[in-house]
């Protein structure tokens, strides 16, 4: 089976920079689980799983516009402590979770003062290259109930 819209593709990934530098990877762990064409990966990882079967391996390299977008200057924004549920331990340069009115998003720590912390609010990987390396380790039809959610269900998928 080919990965196509509405099939579940597992896949294993490791994740570099342009420079060859070692970002993150799944191996180790359970292979990311997505339901394909739903947008649950950035879309030039989800364009290259498009067609590919099982056992498939290869490199794609993804421009920020096809990854996490350009860099945004004046994101910076500073936001009470007391939203930050590790608020007390942030250090400049960490990244944390902080919930928005667009939900759960990832941001980087520019400046930790008394009771206020600065915060970039670009996506750490925006605005870099990044180079996939991936493996698929499992392709299916996706259940009625997944196509509804928008999302796979199963370990290194959705989890509810
Ligand atoms: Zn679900």
């Amino acid at each position: 089976m080919k990965i196509d819209n509405n099939t579940v593709a597992s896949f294993h990934y490791d994740l570099a920079d342009a420079a060859g530098n070692r970002i993150e990877s799944s191996r180790g762990g359970q292979p990311l689980a997505v339901l394909h064409g739903a947008g649950n990966v950035i879309p030039g990882v989800e364009a290259a799983l498009a067609g590919r079967s099982v056992g498939e391996r290869f490199s794609v390299t993804v421009p920020p516009e096809q990854g996490y977008g350009e860099r945004r200057e004046g994101l910076t924004q500073r936001v009470p402590k007391k939203y930050f549920r590790d608020g007390q331990r942030l250090r400049a340069g960490d990244t944390t979770m902080l919930s928005t009115l667009d939900g759960q998003r990832v941001v980087t720590v520019v400046k930790v003062g008394q009771s206020v912390i600065d915060v970039d609010l670009n996506h750490p990987m925006a605005g870099r290259t990044l180079v996939f390396d991936i493996e698929v380790v499992a392709v299916r039809e996706a259940t009625a109930e997944e196509i509804a959610h928008g999302h796979a269900h199963e370990p290194g998928g959705h989890a509810h």
